[in-house]
């Protein structure tokens, strides 16, 4: 297949349902980890399609949700001194921090710009040299390249106001991290596809080996979301615990050597906090010693207030797949898009925003 609209036919979206169904026997649980994936299932009705032994639960797989409050707290810090430029992607903006957000921030007066590409930010700082411009560097294995580009393009342009708000994470330890949990109800994964492009396929062996749960790499297209599922239930249904690849299109085993390079470069595995998932070993980057000079936490000292999360929220059992957006009292009453008490209603990625956006209330 060459064209988008192929892997949305219907035609061939039902006969992909009916081998699902051909093949149940009994219940099972699918986590999808990305938020992608989460807001095309929503979208294309791919759920509804299922037979009623299958259930999705949705995933970390949202990097706006699953930054800590502490990190909004300290970019909404930066983007009120004055002399400092904070550059985001725009679905950050409206996420909450303690009691506010980077949108109130700005309309108050601080300078929040929005930009598409960490090397927009690096632009700004050569254009503004008397300004401290911070790009906050929120995200997964698939946009570490970027990050990583945009500081050695800094470097190479001698620029001393420049720095990463680094707050990356990575998919296979939460995976692990939900697989642990007393709570956990995840039988098997469809894992990320474009995390895999980058990263290739290795880790995710031993994951489904130690944990004995299926995981397909899968796209994000109806009929790949569709055969990823197809095949996480044959190997259910036949008791096989494997790593397989759904995406071939795009995935190799041993990713992309070219973006795994220039992350290793610049960031190292460190340590983590998690939105609803807590503090996860091994489960992020940070920016390696000889790129301390653009690490904003080093950079800048910061007073760390205790952080205020709405009581209502229910967004860490949202992302860990032990309840879906519907089952928060919040959804839609009290939390709604344009008055957000957590990120997944308000992410682009997030699965409440999803289930609010597509599924009428
Ligand atoms: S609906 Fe709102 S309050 Fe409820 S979990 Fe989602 S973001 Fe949090």
């Amino acid at each position: 297949m060459k064209y988008l609209d192929e892997y949305r036919d219907p035609k061939a979206a039902r006969t992909l349902a009916k081998s699902i169904a051909r093949r149940v026997t009994r219940p099972w649980t699918i986590m999808e980890i990305c938020g992608g994936q989460t807001h095309a299932i929503v979208r294309f009705g791919i759920d509804e399609m299922l037979p009623d032994e299958i259930t999705l639960v949705h995933g970390p797989g949202c990097p706006v949700c699953v930054t800590p409050v502490e990190r909004i707290d300290r970019a909404l810090e930066l983007a009120a001194r004055p002399g400092v430029i904070l550059c985001s992607f725009g679905d950050m903006l409206r996420v909450p921090g303690s009691g506010r957000d980077l949108l109130s921030v700005k309309a108050a007066g601080g300078d929040v710009r929005v930009v598409y590409s960490p090397l927009d930010a690096v632009e700004v700082a050569e254009k503004h040299p008397d300004a401290q411009v911070v790009f906050f560097a929120v995200g997964f294995e698939t946009t570490a390249p970027a990050n990583a580009m945009a500081v050695k393009e800094a470097k190479r342009r001698g620029l001393d106001n420049f720095s990463l708000l680094v707050s990356h994470v990575l998919v296979p330890p939460a995976m692990e991290a939900i697989l642990a949990a007393d709570d956990n109800r995840v039988q098997g994964f469809l894992a990320a596809g474009h995390v895999c492009t980058v990263m290739g396929t290795q880790a995710y062996a031993p994951i489904a080996a130690r944990h004995r749960v299926p995981i397909v790499v899968t796209g994000f297209e109806p009929l790949d979301l569709l055969q990823g599922i197809d095949m996480c239930i044959a190997q259910l249904e036949e008791g096989r615990s494997e790593c397989e690849n759904q995406y071939v299109r795009s995935v190799r085993e041993g990713g992309n050597p070219a973006a795994m390079s220039v992350i290793e470069d610049v960031f190292e595995v460190a340590d983590r906090d998690w939105r609803g998932l807590g503090s996860i070993p091994t489960s992020g980057f940070r920016l390696r010693a000889d790129y301390a000079a653009f690490d904003a936490d080093a950079k800048f000292a910061f007073a760390d207030e205790p952080t205020e999360e709405s009581t209502e929220c229910i967004a860490g059992e949202i992302l860990r797949g032990v309840k879906k957006p519907r089952e928060c009292p919040a959804f839609g009453k009290n939390c709604t898009p344009e008055h957000p008490l957590g990120a997944p209603m308000v992410s682009t990625e997030g699965a409440c925003a999803a289930y609010y956006k597509f599924r009428n209330l």
